[in-house]
């Protein structure tokens, strides 16, 4: 099993390369904010409650997203990995999943962080907003959310450093570009 965790600020291109290396590698390429977003439509119990975190750009609390977590692994047990988007979110998450894996028998091999400038971000994010119509790609909820990575999911970084699994990348240039720099990475498995 190869279990990879794309970390970086919002807009920093996590969804876009997960979705490539999910491809490459044969990876499950598991999303919480898409899970979130597809409850928030369907109207469910989790998705009612989540709403209110993820439009003021909030962290959802994390019983309800690992809960969520393990319930979307659980209907993938013949994955050959999973790669990891907008989880862990805090250290609490990290923890809780590296105690998960370890039941399992496996672990997160990579945590692959994509660095990107603040200003290149908030440009990125209301360039998206044109596109997509997400309720939290307004200004004031990307600067929210920029502030909340900053605060309560930095710190994952240095949970995962002490295990010697972390891994900055440059996440400007061509999506080609950043999707390399990765490759080399998980290359060294
Ligand atoms: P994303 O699509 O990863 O940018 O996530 C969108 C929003 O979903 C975030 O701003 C949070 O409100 C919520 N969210 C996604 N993943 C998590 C997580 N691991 N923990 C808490 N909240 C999350």
């Amino acid at each position: 099993m190869l279990n990879i965790v794309l970390f970086g600020p919002p807009g920093a291109g996590k969804g876009t390369q997960a979705k490539i290396l999910a491809d490459r590698y044969h990876l499950y390429h598991l999303s919480t904010g898409d899970v979130l977003r597809s409850e928030m439509s369907a109207g469910t119990p989790l998705g009612k409650k989540a709403r209110g975190y993820v439009e003021k750009g909030e962290l959802v609390p994390d019983e309800d997203v690992t809960e969520m977590l393990v319930c979307v692994m659980d209907k993938h047990p013949d994955a050959g990995g999973f790669i990891f988007d907008g989880f862990p979110r805090t250290t609490q998450q990290a923890k809780f999943l590296r105690k998960m894996l370890l039941e399992k028998g496996t672990e997160i091999h990579d945590l692959i962080v994509l660095d990107v400038e603040e200003k290149e971000l908030v440009r990125r994010l209301l360039n998206r907003a044109k596109l997509e119509s997400r309720a939290d790609d307004t200004r004031e909820v990307i600067e929210n959310r920029i502030r909340v990575y900053k605060e309560q999911t930095a710190p994952v970084i240095d949970y995962y450093s002490q295990f010697g699994k972390y891994h900055p990348i440059n996440g400007i240039g061509t999506v080609e570009e950043v999707h390399n720099r990765i490759a080399a990475v998980i290359s060294q498995q």
